[in-house]
C-alpha cells in the first residue's frame, strides 16, 4: 500500500485564495489588515523565515512592516516598540521572530503584545485560553495541520493520536487541539521509554522533534496517518523530516513530505491570523 501524501503547497494556495478575498473585503470597507514583524539579532534561518512572511503578506493583499533591532538590543527598547504597535490601528498582529537573544525573557516580550493582536498565539493568556477550549489565536503549525487533517476528511474524535514532541509552539498546543476535537492524546517526548510501543498504536501520529528521520516504518501502524512537522538540513544540504518518508509512505494511510507538508501551512496561519484580527476590529467575525 502507498499513502495518500497530503500536498501542503496545494492546500495552502487554496486557503490562500480564501483569503485573499477575504482581505479584499476588508480593504473595500476601508480596513486594510496589517501584521508587524519583530526580529532581533542575525540568525539567517530568522531572517529567511521573515523575508518569506512578507512575501505571502503582499500576495494576499496585507500591509507588513519588520521592525530590526540589533543583537545587542536592550529588551525595553523591543517592548516599547511593542508598545507603539499596540496602540497603532494600521497594524492588527505583532509577532515576535524567534529565537530572541539570550538575554531576553521571551514570555515577558509574548505578554507585552496585546493579546488581540497575537497572531502567534504565543501570549499567556491566548495559551490559558486554548488549554480551556475558548481559543483566541490558534498557534500557527497546528493550526496549519488541523486544517489539512479536515480538508482531508480524516477523522480525529475517537481516534488515538500521538504527539512526539512537547515543546510550547508545537507539542503542546496540538496536542490540546487534537484533544478539543475529541481524540485520546499521548504526548512522547526524549524522556518517552520504549517509544515505538506508542507510536505503532497511533491512529494519528505527529512528530515534531527535530531528529531526521527518526520514526521509520516499524514504528507506525499500517494506515495510520502520519504528520512530518520536522525540518533537518542534513549534511549534504537536502531537506528531511522527523520521518523517513521514503519507508513510512508504504505503510501510512496519509502522509505529509518535507518540504511541502506542514510548511507551507504554517505561514498560511500566520496570513488568516492577522485577517481574523482585522476582522474581529470592523466586527465581522
Ligand atoms: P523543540 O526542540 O522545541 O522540541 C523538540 C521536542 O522533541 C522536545 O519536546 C523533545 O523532548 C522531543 N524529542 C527530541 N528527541 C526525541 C526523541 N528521540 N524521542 C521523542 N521525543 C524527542 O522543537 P520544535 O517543536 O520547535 O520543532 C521541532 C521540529 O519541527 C524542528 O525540526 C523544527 O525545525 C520544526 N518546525 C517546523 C515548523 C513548520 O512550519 N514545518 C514549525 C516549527 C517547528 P524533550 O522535551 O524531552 O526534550
Amino acid at each position: 500500500m502507498s499513502a495518500n501524501v497530503i500536498d501542503g503547497k496545494a492546500i495552502a494556495k487554496e486557503v490562500r485564495a480564501e483569503l485573499k478575498v477575504r482581505a479584499e473585503i476588508l480593504e473595500k470597507n476601508g480596513l486594510k489588515p496589517g501584521l508587524a514583524v519583530i526580529i532581533v539579532g542575525d540568525d539567517p534561518a530568522a531572517k529567511i523565515y521573515v523575508r518569506n512572511k512578507v512575501k505571502a503578506c503582499s500576495e494576499v493583499g496585507i500591509h507588513s512592516e519588520v521592525h530590526n533591532f540589533p543583537e545587542d538590543t536592550l529588551q525595553d527598547d523591543v517592548q516599547c516598540c511593542i508598545q507603539e504597535l499596540n496602540e497603532n490601528p494600521f497594524i492588527h498582529g505583532i509577532l515576535v521572530q524567534l529565537p530572541l537573544p539570550q538575554h531576553f525573557d521571551a514570555n515577558r516580550i509574548m505578554t507585552s503584545i496585546a493579546v488581540e493582536k497575537d497572531v502567534d498565539g504565543f501570549h499567556l493568556y491566548n495559551v490559558g485560553a486554548l488549554v480551556t477550549g475558548n481559543t483566541v489565536f490558534s498557534p500557527c503549525t497546528p493550526h496549519g495541520i488541523m486544517i489539512m487533517l479536515n480538508k482531508k476528511h480524516i477523522p480525529i474524535e475517537g481516534q488515538h493520536a500521538v504527539m512526539v514532541g512537547r515543546s510550547n509552539i508545537v507539542g503542546k498546543p496540538m496536542a490540546l487541539m487534537l484533544l478539543e476535537k475529541g481524540a485520546t492524546v499521548t504526548i512522547c517526548t526524549s524522556k518517552t521509554r520504549d517509544l515505538a510501543m506508542y507510536t505503532k498504536n497511533a491512529d494519528i501520529l505527529v512528530v515534531a522533534t527535530g531528529r531526521p528521520r527518526m520514526i521509520s516504518k516499524e514504528m507506525v501502524k499500517s494506515g495510520a496517518t502520519v504528520i512530518d512537522v520536522g525540518i533537518n538540513r542534513l549534511p549534504d544540504g537536502k531537506l528531511v523530516g522527523d520521518v523517513d518518508f521514503a519507508s513510512v509512505k508504504e505503510k501510512a494511510g496519509f502522509i505529509t513530505p518535507v518540504p511541502g507538508g506542514v510548511g507551507p501551512m504554517t505561514i498560511t496561519m500566520l496570513l488568516c491570523n492577522t485577517i481574523e484580527a482585522a476582522e474581529r476590529v470592523y466586527g465581522v467575525i
